[in-house]
């Protein structure tokens, strides 16, 4: 089972333009020829009016790696199989080609585009992207996952709906009610079809394919190519265009002076945990990228508010106005820059000590050209990189081109955030004893200490200058420890699923079901075990699509003859009880409750 050759590779070196690297005639999967074109705009590549307008004011400056190598194909009807993660603009590299060719957006009854995605998380986040990059043409986008009342989703589909994002088993139940009609369907996307095929999805979205009508075009996303993956881009996809963000050359070897860093963290808190590391950091002058212009600018306005002097830099300004936040940082001024890729091209700061990455890079070669400002000639360097938990596998990637590690630490705790901020005041009064010019101060001294230990008074003084140096410490925010998915062992070349190399699944422990479930999990007892069929992929899909957790929250999951144990998060069992109690397993019903007591 081939793969077809990978048509173009997406490499991006070093602030360099990017390159297509189309295959040599007749060349082995991986030989790759090399031609560099110029730098390519959303309107290069030939989108429509409506589209050019929201992805201007969505603060989108210039197409991603992805986006560049996968919408001129899809606009002109190819199929496309594309190796990427999240955090590579993947959505919008199909979802903008689909509202470009879409036909009677707004005005059809029945749905002209198909996206299946594995979580209802997922369905929710591309169907709002959908919506966002497609509200000037009125395209109408349905999100339709496991656990939303049927009816509901019946209702809306009644109405009308260009688009809709949907999880696989919940797509098939409407198939098979007729409430979802294929008939009209000409784009169909499979979204992180790894992931899908893990929870078990893989006969539901062959019954679907098997149901549109052929001549559709299908577009298939997976951030690895195991073979099951390879086997579905075989039989559902037709000659279709291979797109991966390719390892480019990179220099990060040549920078030994970066200290490199990064912090899962979820969206949310962000900002948050970007004030505690610039605190705990104290950089001299710091650049934080972010991927759009109005990130930047929310950004800049909550530095700000939290008392930083930080300046936005982005396509959106003029080159007067950069030039004059240039001069503010190189005098000093400022000493956080906020920007986007685009502005910060070319940028040279001889006095930056520190590279923060918002969000992850979009591509590995993005990752070097931004952290590569800093530790220049000679000079020491931070880079630090903010995650989200999702994009976990962005962050494994960066390492595996780079061939450096890019350490995940704790974020400090508001403890030890405290502890340095009084490290910094007691360095700052050191330095006035040292100065010895306290005389005019030394009566304030005298005449409290006949009233007060001097202990005390000297502990109220170190209190105000401490306050004045650093506000209060009351806005401190706790920020929860994300929970972040470990890449899954050995599904590549395995038969993909919880199989292992010796067919034994993976999750299912056969030595019998004796572990605890772990701190903050509860184990449920599922009345159908291995006589009745039951593989771990089922309980998987059976949960995720009908609970609304997400697989890879799910635990440990054990097989026994007559019955399986799964372990979910504490928080979650009730709903997924409920939801198994509703549902079936192997078609029929069975006893769901939970085995012992939750751990805390
Ligand atoms: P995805 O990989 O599709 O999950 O996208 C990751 C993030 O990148 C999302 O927050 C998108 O809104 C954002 N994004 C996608 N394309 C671009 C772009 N060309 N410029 C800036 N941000 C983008």
């Amino acid at each position: 089972m081939d793969l077809p050759p990978v048509d173009l590779c997406v490499v991006r070196d070093m602030g360099a333009p990017l390159g297509h690297y189309p295959p040599f005639a007749g060349d082995a999967r991986n030989s790759i020829g090399k031609r560099t074109i110029n730098k390519t705009t959303f309107s290069d590549l030939g989108l429509r009016d409506e589209l050019l307008t929201a992805l201007g004011e969505l603060g989108y400056e210039e197409p991603t790696p992805i986006q560049q190598e996968a919408i001129p194909p899809l606009i002109e009807g190819r199929d496309l199989l594309g190796n990427a993660a999240t955090g590579t603009g993947k959505t919008a590299a199909f979802a903008l080609p689909l509202l470009h060719t879409m036909t009677a957006i707004g005005s059809g009854r029945t749905p002209r585009a198909l996206v299946l995605v594995p979580t209802r998380e997922l369905a929710m986040q591309v169907s709002e992207a959908i919506h966002r990059y497609g509200r000037a043409l009125g395209a109408r986008v349905l999100p339709v996952y496991g656990g939303q009342p049927i009816f509901r989703q019946i209702k809306a589909m009644e109405r009308g709906v260009d688009v809709v994002v949907a999880t696989p088993g919940r797509a098939r139940d409407h198939v098979a009610r007729g409430t979802l009609v294929l008939d009209d369907i000409t784009v169909v996307v499979l979204d992180e079809a790894d992931e899908m095929l893990d929870m078990g999805f893989a006969e539901d979205i062959g019954a679907i394919l098997d149901g549109i009508p052929e001549g559709r075009q299908t577009v298939l996303f997976s951030a690895t190519m195991p073979p099951r993956i390879r086997a579905i881009a075989q039989s559902h996809l037709t000659d279709p265009v291979r797109v991966q963000i390719e390892d480019g050359p990179t220099a990060a070897g040549e920078s030994p002076r970066i200290r490199q860093a990064a912090y899962v963290v979820q969206r949310a808190y962000k900002p948050a945990a970007l004030v505690r590391l610039l605190d705990a950091e104290s950089p001299t002058a710091a650049l934080v990228f972010c991927r759009t212009r109005i990130e930047v600018e929310q950004l800049v306005e909550t530095l700000n508010g939290r008392g930083y002097r930080a300046e936005a830099l982005h396509g959106g300004m003029t080159q007067e106005q950069r030039d004059r936040v240039m001069g503010r940082l190189r005098s000093g001024t400022t000493d956080l820059l906020v920007a986007t890729d685009v502005a910060a091209r070319g940028l040279d700061i001889d006095q930056l000590t520190h590279v923060i990455n918002f969000d992850v890079p979009s591509a590995p070669a993005q990752y070097v050209h931004r952290i590569g400002r800093v530790g220049r000639a000679g000079r020491e360097g931070v880079a630090i990189t903010l995650a989200e938990p999702r994009e976990h596998r962005m962050l494994k990637n960066i390492e595996r081109v780079t061939g450096q590690r890019v350490p995940q630490q704790a974020l400090p705790t508001v403890a030890d955030l405290r502890a340095r901020r009084l490290d910094v005041t007691t360095a700052t009064l050191r330095e006035s004893i040292l100065e010895e010019e306290l005389e005019s101060f030394r009566v304030v001294v005298e005449t409290l200490s006949d009233e007060f230990d001097v202990m005390d008074v000297a502990a109220a003084a170190v209190k105000l200058a401490h306050q004045a140096s650093r506000g209060s410490d009351e806005d401190d925010e706790d920020i929860p420890e994300p929970r972040v998915r470990e890449d899954r062992p050995q599904r590549a070349g395995q038969g993909g699923g919880y199989q292992g190399g010796d067919g034994a699944p993976r999750r299912a422990n056969r030595a019998g079901p004796s572990r605890p479930a772990p701190e903050g999990s509860t184990r449920i007892f599922v009345g159908a075990g291995r006589i009745a069929g039951v593989r771990p992929q089922d309980l998987v899909g059976a949960i995720a699509n009908e609970a609304n957790i997400a697989g890879r929250e799910i635990g440990a999951i054990q097989i026994a003859d007559r019955f399986s144990l799964v372990d979910v998060p504490t928080s979650s069992a009730e709903k997924v009880i409920a939801a198994l109690r509703a549902g079936s397993v192997k078609g029929r019903k069975v006893t769901v409750r939970r085995d012992g007591k939750p751990t805390r």
